[in-house]
């Protein structure tokens, strides 16, 4: 839609606000209302300023006041109020120089795909992330003074606790939860409702599963498409998932690592590059690979310890990468071995057209605007400087032997491993400024002093059980 259908549609459906989000620099939804009265043309020229010295990791309280623009592309009906609500994404400027904000992410992810366009190599990169999460029945917060303790209860412990009723049976073991149908599986109905609320959205729903893990882990994967278009589409995906969770009393995460000693949740990022209609990926290399496709992976092999940091970017997230849980440790690619960082997925029938990469070691704690635009960044380092990804390990990873193992690469153990690789090697993103110097020292120094000195200054629930 332009700036005009989106008045006349707000007009046709009755709309009594209009609610404009925009994205923080960890990848939080943050929003403001304004009565469906003040919807016109002039609106997506003005925009409305707000204060972004009050937003993590944005402006300084000194040169707080910030933009917010609405992009009429983005416009959608939110499912989620009382009253007609239209919703959109906004762009952020500055309202002095009337420039747009280095520092949003959304911005970001628009100049990777300009400057894949002025590349000359491919004029789309799509990407189809599956961002798995946990329902939990209920979460308590029992924070003391220094928020050092706090609990998630489980289907478990709140049987335990004796607070439920009756035990009516069976409840899925740790690693036990894929795929087994009803009564097993409880969730059918509420991931029905998550899919028929994401359709009702616009948002192309494939399927719809419980996940390997123990209590409630689900996916529910959605149709790719083009980089800022996806990355809109997961801030959508997460923000219905949620809610649909919150009004049936449920507690959805998408942290990567809610139990220990069960499967975490990644986010999978598919994608493949395209141009001028055709599949780039497609060729008759290893698994159906073309050169190109093999020197992206090539790419994001190489970068991978940096993106990490913006793929990964959270503690919590390198609880996830261990061994033994599906999810990666090593940089190595191969076809169909689910322990490799990176699969080349069977595409239905052979058609070149799905052939594509899985990267399996993001997850969904991470930014997408940030992490899809890196990865994209690295693959095409890759391509133009045609870095070879080696040869591709199609043995079980997580059974090697120690000496076989010492081979292979790995991902970073820790947020600060992976912080400090991005400090190293970071030049591929600044390329066509995509990227800035600023983006990188202020991700970093956020990170390090906000989440990394934040969790390792703390005592931990365990040091408690241990000593
Ligand atoms: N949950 C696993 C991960 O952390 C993936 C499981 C799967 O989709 N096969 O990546
Ligand atoms: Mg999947
Ligand atoms: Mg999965
Ligand atoms: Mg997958």
């Amino acid at each position: 839609m332009k700036a005009k259908d989106v008045v006349a549609f707000a007009k046709e459906n009755d709309v009594k606000f209009v609610d404009l989000k925009f994205i923080d620099l960890p990848g939080i939804w943050q929003h403001t209302t304004i009565p469906a009265s003040r919807l016109n043309e002039d609106l997506f020229e003005e925009g409305i300023g707000f204060d972004g010295s009050s937003v993590r990791g944005w402006q300084p309280i000194n040169a707080s006041d910030m933009l917010m623009t609405p992009d009429p592309s983005t416009a959608k009906l939110d499912p989620f109020h009382a009253q007609k609500t239209l919703s959109m994404i906004c762009k952020i400027s500055d309202p002095v120089t009337g420039q747009p904000y280095g520092r949003d992410p959304r911005y970001i992810a628009q100049k990777a795909e300009n400057h894949l366009r002025a590349s000359g190599i491919a004029d789309t990169s799509y990407f189809g992330p599956e961002a798995e999460f946990f329902v939990f029945d209920s979460v308590r917060y029992e924070s003391s003074q220094r928020g050092a303790f706090y609990e998630i209860d489980s289907d478990e412990a709140v049987w335990n606790s004796g607070k439920a009723g009756p035990n009516l049976g069976h409840k899925i073991r740790s690693k036990e939860g894929y795929f087994p149908v009803a009564p097993t599986d409880t969730l059918g109905d509420l991931r029905g409702q998550m899919m028929s609320t994401l359709i009702e959205t616009g948002i192309a729903v494939e399927v719809g599963h419980h996940e390997v893990a123990s209590a409630g882990q689900c996916e529910i994967g959605i149709k790719f498409s083009t980089l800022t278009s996806m990355a809109d589409n997961l801030m959508w995906f997460k923000y219905v998932i949620k809610n649909v969770g919150r009004k049936n009393g449920k507690s959805v995460t998408f942290m990567p690592k809610p139990l220990f000693g069960d499967n975490g949740s990644g986010m999978h990022c598919h994608q493949s590059l395209w141009k001028e209609g055709k599949p780039l990926f497609a060729g008759d290399g290893y698994a159906g690979m073309s050169d190109t496709g093999l020197w992206y992976i090539g790419g994001i092999l190489k970068h991978a310890k940096a993106l990490a940091a913006l793929t990964n970017p959270t503690t919590n997230s390198y609880r996830r990468l261990v061994p033994g849980y599906e999810a990666p440790v090593n940089l190595a690619y191969s076809s169909r071995n689910r322990s490799a960082s990176i699969r080349i997925p069977l595409a239905p029938g052979n058609s070149p057209k799905g052939r594509r990469i899985e990267v399996r070691f993001p997850d969904a704690s991470c930014n997408p605007y940030l992490a899809f635009a890196a990865m994209m960044m690295a693959g095409l380092d890759g391509v133009q400087n045609r870095i070879d990804p080696g040869d591709p390990l199609d043995k079980d990873i997580y059974a090697l032997s120690p000496e076989e193992l010492k081979e292979v690469p790995h991902m970073p153990g820790s947020l600060d491993e992976a912080l400090g690789a991005l400090e190293r090697d970071h030049e591929f993103l600044l390329r066509g400024d995509v990227f800035t110097r600023d983006i990188i020292k202020t991700w970093l120094d956020y990170k390090r002093e906000r989440e990394v000195d934040a969790v390792r200054l703390r005592p931990v629930p365990h040091e408690f059980f241990l000593y």
